[in-house]
């Protein structure tokens, strides 16, 4: 389906957490909710690479279920960031990458 030889997927995708638009092809897809399989009616977000690098770097557990948990569909990006920032306890000043 998705697997055509000769035309790679040229669309420009915006990476979630950054902004930054990329193609498509190199984008990493997020599903808030947890199943990639499940393709059937869903609309995938992005992540570009880095964005996606630096989620690892986090606890995964549960974020998929809190993150459904505090969207609703009359929020705002920035008060579900909000909302988001005080589920997991950030503002904390312990955030040091632990890269290198
Ligand atoms: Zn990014």
């Amino acid at each position: 389906m998705w697997r055509s030889r000769k035309s790679r997927d040229r669309r420009t995708v915006v990476c979630i957490a950054c902004g930054e638009s990329l193609l498509r092809e190199d984008a990493r897809e997020y599903d808030k909710e947890g199943n990639r399989w499940d393709r059937r009616d869903k609309e995938f977000e992005f992540l570009c690479t880095s964005c996606d690098d630096e989620l690892c770097h986090q606890p995964r557990e549960g974020l998929e279920s809190l993150l459904v948990s505090i969207e609703s569909d009359e929020l705002s990006r920035a008060e579900f960031i909000d909302r988001y920032a005080d589920a997991v306890g950030a503002g904390g000043s312990t955030e040091r990458s632990e890269r290198d």
